[in-house]
């Protein structure tokens, strides 16, 4: 690669690369987790020097979870995996709120960076070839242990997949500090 072509690269390219190259997961690229299609916007991963590699441990930490059922579900129908929806900085979710998407600023798609300290990671998805509700039942009864919440969008056809919050916080916090939500959940849209 020229000199030129390397420094063009925006940081936030480079960190996405960088906990790619962390993760160790053999079919999910960073456009997709860390990158939205529809702003053509790469999330900010906007810390001090002094914290980055904490905030990037974090990241990674949450991801690998997703990513690891994501690989198991991909083998299971042997089809590929579209992960449609990752990491959400607090400018993404400006731009999706503009657009008129009602989404939470509790998401659990904001994880590992600072705006939303109680996010534990999520991803929308779906299985190329695959209706969304079969995928959707699979999950459920693979993952049980590891959900935190799953949602399935039957007019969308995409499911969304969180982790489950014990693997940041202990019971005692979940019950008293994050409000309780429903495990499994079919929407009409
Ligand atoms: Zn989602």
């Amino acid at each position: 690669m020229d000199e030129n072509k390397i420094k063009s690269i925006s940081l936030e390219t480079m960190q996405a690369y960088l906990i790619k190259s962390m993760l160790d997961i053999k079919h999910f690229a960073p456009k997709e987790y860390c990158y939205s299609v529809m702003f053509n916007h790469w999330v900010h991963i906007e810390c001090s020097e002094k914290i980055v590699d904490r905030v990037l441990r974090k990241l990674v930490y949450l991801l690998h979870p997703l990513l690891s059922m994501m690989e198991i579900v991909r083998s299971e129908f042997k089809s590929p995996v579209i992960i449609t929806s990752g990491i959400r900085d607090l400018e993404l979710w400006n731009m999706l709120y503009g657009a008129g998407y009602h989404i939470s600023p509790t998401t659990d798609h904001s994880f590992g960076l600072n705006y939303n300290p109680y996010g534990v990671g999520a991803l929308d998805h779906f299985v190329v070839g695959v209706p969304a509700k079969e995928v959707y039942e699979y999950e459920k009864s693979k993952f049980d242990k590891e959900i935190g919440q799953l949602i399935l969008y039957k007019k969308s056809q995409f499911i969304h997949i969180s982790n489950n919050r014990s693997i940041v916080f202990s019971d005692k916090f979940k019950s008293n500090i994050l409000k309780d939500h429903k495990k499994y959940i079919v929407w009409d849209y």
